[in-house]
C-alpha cells in the first residue's frame, strides 16, 4: 500500500477499503504522510465524494487518532447534541439542564468559536466563577451527582481532524459532505453519548446555504453515528436569522436563563422543545415526542429547569446565583440603541452579518490568542416580519465604548437588516427531521 496509489483511487472515483483510510490517516497523523499529499486526497474526496460505508471508516479511523472519553461509569443513557454553527445559538445552555431536569444525562463537550460563529464554552465562561475545564474523573462524577456535566473540547481528541481541519481551511475543502460529517462526527462519537441528536443548520449565513445538501449532510451523520453503534438523528433548522434575540456571551446566558424560565424568545424555545423531545424520546424516557415536550414544558414551567441549571452552574464552581439574578452577569459600559431611519417590515437579517458585527464590537476574537469581553453582545429588537417605523430602535448594541469598534460595527449590523413594505413570513424554523430509515419534510 501506499498513499500515492490511494489518491489516484480516489481521484479516479474509486472507493476506498478500510486498510487504505486507516494507512492514510494514521500516516497523516504521525506525520509520515506530508501536508501536499493529504492536500490532494482531500480534493479527490472534494470531487468524487466517499460511499457511506467509507465515510464510516474515515470518521473511524479519525476517532482513533487520539483518546476517547469513556461515559460507561456514568449511570443511565447518555445524550449529546451538536449544532453545525449558529448565530445567537444558545441552545445548549438551555437544552442541558432541561433535558437533564426530566432525567436524561447530558455529559458533553463543547466547542469555542467558529468563524462568525460563537463557542458555547465561551458563553458558560461569562458566568463569574465557572470553570469548563475538569479531569475525565470530575467530569463523570458531576454528571452522576447532577445528570449533567459539560467541559470544553480537550486537546487529545481527533488530532486528525484538528491536522485535517487546518489544511481544509486553506486549500477550499471544507465544504465537502463527507469531510465535514467525519468532522463533527469523529469528535461526537469520541466523547462517548449514547445517543447523538444533531442540529443541522441551513440558509443564508449557514456552512450549508442549500437545503438539499443539508439533507444529504445530515443524512451522512445519521448514517455514521448509527453505523458506530449509536442512536442518531438530525433536524434541518434554518437560519434566515439570528436564534433568539442576544448575540454575545452574557447577553445570551441571560436570554437562555429566560427561556429556561419559560419566557424566552419564541424560535429558540421551539428549537430547544423539538431537540430536547428527541433526546427524551431516544433515551427511552418518552414514548412519543408529544409526550417529551409535554414533560419538557412541564419543566421550565415548574422551575426545575432553572433550578437544574443553577445545580451545574453551582457543581463547575460558579455564581448560581446568576439565574435569579442575572445583573450578576458581566455588564458592558454602555448600551448604544440603534435606531431605523426606514418604516417597513423587516423581510431579512443575514446572520452571517450580524455575526461579524458582534465579532467586531469585541464578543468575538481577532486572532487565536485574543481575549473576549464576554459583556459585549448585541440584542436585537426587531425580527424578521417585525414592523418598523422611522427613528424605532432595532437593535441595541453592549459595547466598551470604543467608536473604532462601534461605527464599523454599527454600518455591518444596518447592512444585515433587509427593511422593505410588505409583511414576510420568517418561515419554518424547523424544515426536516432525518432518521437512520425515514425523513420527514416540513416545508422551507
Ligand atoms: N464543524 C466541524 O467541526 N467540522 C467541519 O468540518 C465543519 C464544521
Amino acid at each position: 500500500m501506499n498513499t500515492y496509489e490511494i489518491i489516484k483511487k480516489k481521484r479516479d472515483g474509486h472507493a476506498l477499503s478500510k486498510e487504505e483510510i486507516d494507512y492514510l490517516i494514521n500516516g497523516f497523523t504521525a506525520g509520515d504522510i506530508p501536508d501536499y499529499q493529504m492536500a490532494a486526497f482531500l480534493m479527490a474526496v472534494y470531487f468524487r465524494g466517499m460511499q457511506p460505508p467509507e465515510c464510516v471508516d474515515l470518521t473511524m479511523s479519525m476517532v482513533g487518532s487520539g483518546s476517547t472519553i469513556d461515559l460507561a461509569p456514568i449511570k443511565g443513557f447518555t445524550v449529546d447534541k451538536h449544532s453545525t454553527g449558529g448565530v445567537g445559538d444558545k441552545t445548549t445552555l438551555v437544552l442541558a439542564p432541561l433535558v437533564a431536569s426530566c432525567g436524561v444525562v447530558v455529559a458533553k463537550m463543547t466547542g469555542r468559536e467558529l468563524g462568525h460563529t460563537g463557542g458555547t464554552a465561551d458563553k458558560f465562561e461569562s458566568i463569574p466563577g465557572m470553570r469548563m475545564s475538569f479531569s475525565k474523573e470530575q467530569f463523570v462524577e458531576i454528571a452522576n451527582r447532577i445528570q449533567v456535566s459539560i467541559i470544553s473540547q480537550t486537546e487529545t481528541l481527533t488530532p486528525a481532524d484538528k491536522l485535517m481541519y487546518a489544511l481544509r481551511n486553506v486549500t477550499a475543502t471544507v465544504d465537502a459532505i463527507p469531510l465535514i460529517a467525519s468532522s463533527i462526527m469523529s469528535k461526537k462519537l469520541a466523547a462517548g453519548a449514547d445517543g447523538i441528536v444533531l442540529d443541522v443548520k441551513t440558509g443564508a449565513g449557514s456552512f450549508m446555504p442549500e437545503y438539499s445538501d443539508a439533507v444529504n449532510l445530515a443524512k451522512t451523520m445519521v448514517a455514521i453515528g448509527e453505523g458506530a453503534g449509536r442512536k442518531c438523528t438530525a433536524f434541518l433548522t434554518g437560519m434566515a436569522q439570528p436564534l433568539g434575540h442576544a448575540i454575545g456571551n452574557a447577553v445570551e446566558v441571560r436570554e437562555a436563563i429566560d427561556t429556561l424560565n419559560g419566557a424566552g424568545p419564541s424560535d429558540l424555545t421551539e428549537l430547544v422543545l423539538a431537540l430536547g423531545g428527541e433526546m427524551l424520546t431516544l433515551a427511552g424516557i418518552a414514548d412519543s415526542r408529544t409526550d417529551a415536550t409535554k414533560v419538557l414544558q412541564s419543566s421550565l414551567t415548574t422551575g426545575m429547569a432553572a433550578r437544574k441549571f443553577q445545580d451545574l452552574i453551582e457543581a463547575q464552581g460558579g455564581n448560581p446565583g446568576v439565574v435569579k439574578n442575572p445583573e450578576l452577569l458581566p455588564q458592558a459600559k454602555q448600551q448604544l440603541a440603534l435606531k431605523s431611519n426606514h418604516a417597513g417590515f423587516v423581510q431579512e437579517i443575514n446572520a452571517l452579518e450580524v455575526g461579524m458585527a458582534a465579532k467586531i464590537l469585541g464578543a468575538g476574537r481577532q486572532t487565536k490568542e485574543q481575549g473576549i469581553d464576554l459583556s459585549i453582545g448585541i440584542v436585537l429588537k426587531k425580527k424578521v416580519g417585525d414592523s418598523v417605523e422611522p427613528g424605532e430602535t432595532f437593535a441595541i448594541l453592549h459595547t466598551d465604548g470604543d467608536q473604532t469598534k462601534i461605527d464599523p460595527a454599527s454600518k455591518r449590523l444596518l447592512r444585515a437588516y433587509t427593511i422593505g413594505p410588505d409583511h414576510t413570513d420568517a418561515g419554518n424554523l424547523i424544515q426536516a427531521r432525518v432518521a437512520a430509515d425515514s425523513i420527514e419534510e416540513y416545508g422551507l
